[in-house]
This record gives structure tokens, sequence and C-alpha cells, in this order.
């Protein structure tokens, strides 16, 4: 084989999506292991790309854009592991060591989100602009940032899902954490807990699509007067309403309440966005931690 390939792995709370493209981001394969326990779920990773191997691929970068916490500390001994999450069972799981040592690759991880936006703002929705903020909106409520082409890790990494916003009366929010956050809010898991059915099987004129556009227009008003984005891109399960984009723009509206003087010609329309990458921004995501390394 003339050409090294490279392998991506979306790894998420509910499956694993591997992958290998070639070196012009075609994809070559792709598989979908389900997340049960490290052990379980790593075992099949292995095989896959093992199996790969076999049939003569090669490969020697694996670009990991993973459910967190991780430590992405890189002067940490357990730099690339899961830290401590509620999620059974994946708790100090080394996962970008043990797939380092046991594929003999060389292993470029990042938080699942900062990854997606990483892609967006190469390929996708958010190409061009400096600051860009990707949003997944699913089982957990996360976001990641890209700042200059860099994803921002700091003190550990983002967790925008558990920025604290203001809880209409009567409404409880189900973060074990806290009791307003974003997370505990309007994350697909916690719709389900506050109305009691899944967030695709409440009618559009649902009075949960009002909480939720509010809660979220606050969050996007606090991300743009803290970080000033050119995007904010919301995907996740929960987006697939094709309504609801347009009532949180106008609940941002709302709440910014005229203060921003945007450039002339551009209106919130056009900075909270879909994505560009439709559903890819995460696997993407993993093949852009390479190519940027
Ligand atoms: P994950 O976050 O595990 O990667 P998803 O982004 O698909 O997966 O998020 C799953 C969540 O999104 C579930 O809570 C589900 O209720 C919700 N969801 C999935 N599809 C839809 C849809 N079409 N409309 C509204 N909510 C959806
Ligand atoms: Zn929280």
């Amino acid at each position: 084989m003339a050409f090294n390939s490279i392998a991506a792995i979306e790894a998420g709370g509910t499956k694993f999506i591997c992958a290998l493209f070639d070196n012009k981001h075609n994809l070559l394969c792709k598989t979908r292991i389900d997340t049960t326990t490290p052990a379980n779920t790593l075992s099949q990773v292995l095989a896959f790309y093992n199996d790969l191997k076999q049939q003569g691929y090669t490969f020697d970068h694996l670009g990991l854009a993973s459910f967190g916490p991780l430590d992405l500390n890189p002067s940490s001994p357990t730099f690339g592991n899961i830290t401590k999450t509620p999620k059974p069972h994946w708790s100090d799981t080394p996962l970008a060591s043990h797939l380092e040592e046991a594929l003999e690759v060389t292993v470029h991880v990042d938080t699942d989100v900062n990854a997606a936006a990483l892609a967006e703002a190469k390929w996708g929705a958010g190409k061009g602009c400096d600051v860009v903020v990707y949003i997944t909106i699913g089982t957990g409520f996360g976001g990641g940032l890209v700042v200059n082409g860099q994803t921002v890790k700091g003190l550990v990494h983002p967790e925008m899902g558990h920025m604290r916003v203001k809880v209409p009366m009567g409404v409880k929010g189900h973060c074990p954490f806290h009791a307003d956050c974003v997370e505990g809010l309007a994350s697909g898991t916690s719709m389900q807990k506050i109305w009691g059915q899944s967030a695709q099987h409440l009618a559009p004129d649902h009075e949960a699509w009002d909480l939720q556009a509010n809660i979220v227009g606050q969050f996007c008003h606090n991300l743009l007067m803290t970080l000033s984005p050119q995007r904010i891109i919301l995907g996740g399960g929960v987006m697939q309403q094709s309504f609801l984009l347009k009532k949180i723009v106008e609940q941002t509206n709302k709440h910014v309440n005229g203060y921003l003087s945007l450039p002339e010609n551009v209106s919130l329309h056009d900075i909270i966005v879909e994505p560009g990458l439709g559903t890819e921004s995460g696997l993407k995501g993993a093949l852009a931690l390479v190519e940027h390394a």
C-alpha cells in the first residue's frame, strides 16, 4: 500500500464509531461498537483495527474524539484517561494509552465536542471563523471550543453543559451536581425526565419546546457575551427537530435584547447554525485531530 491510512474513533457514551480514512480523507471502512464495559468495547475496537492490518492497511496515527471527562494535560501521567465519570465502569479508564500500546500508533486525543468544533472550523459551518463553538444536545449536553484553529483545553477542558441558567418557577433540573445547569434541563435525557416522554415524541406545540428554547437561548446569550463566537453550531439528536433552531435563535435574540452590535448584514441566524458536516462532525473531528497534529 503506497500511502498510510488514518484511524479515527468517535468514542461516545452509547457507541464507539471506528473508522479508517485514506490520506485524502475518503472513508475506507467504518463500524459501530456498543459502549458496554471498557474490556468488552476495547477488545472489539482492537479486533476491528487488527483485522484491517491483516488485510494490509497501515496506519501510524489514530484520532480519538472521546466522551469525558478526560485528562488532557500532556504532562500528566494519566494523560488521555477518562477520569471520574458517573458512567458505570468507565472511571479511570486509560483509553488513549491502551490504544496506543495495543495498536502501536500515535493517538491524538481530545473531547468529542472539541474535536467536532475543530472539524466544523476546518471543513464545516465554522470555516474561516476565529472563534467556533460546537454544542451537542443529545444524551448529554456538551460544548467544544476552537480559537484560532486550536481547541481550548485550559485547566481541564470546557464543561459548558454545566453552565447555570435562570430556571422558570416549578421546573427542576436533573444534574446530580447542579439544580439549574443546562445539561440538567435541556439534554435529551433531562427532557425525558422532565416531561415523561422522549424528545422525539414531544409534539412541536408542546410547552417543552418553549422551555428548551428559553434555556438554550440563555446559554447562547452567555456564550455570545463571554466568547464572542462567530459561530455557535448546534448538533445532537434533539436538534433534529427542524423547528427548534429558529425558536432558539429567537429566544437568544430576546435575551440579548439588542445589546450586541453585530457586523452589517449579520444576524443571530447567521451565527447560531446547524452543523455543516451533518451528523459526521464527531467522526470527522477525530480525523481532524490527526490532520491538525
Ligand atoms: P448521543 O448523545 O448518545 O451521541 P444523540 O445525539 O442521538 O446520541 O442523542 C440522543 C438523545 O437525543 C436522546 O435523548 C433522544 O431522545 C434525543 N433524540 C434523538 N433523536 C431525536 C429527534 N429526532 N428529535 C428529538 N430528540 C431526539
Ligand atoms: Zn450540572
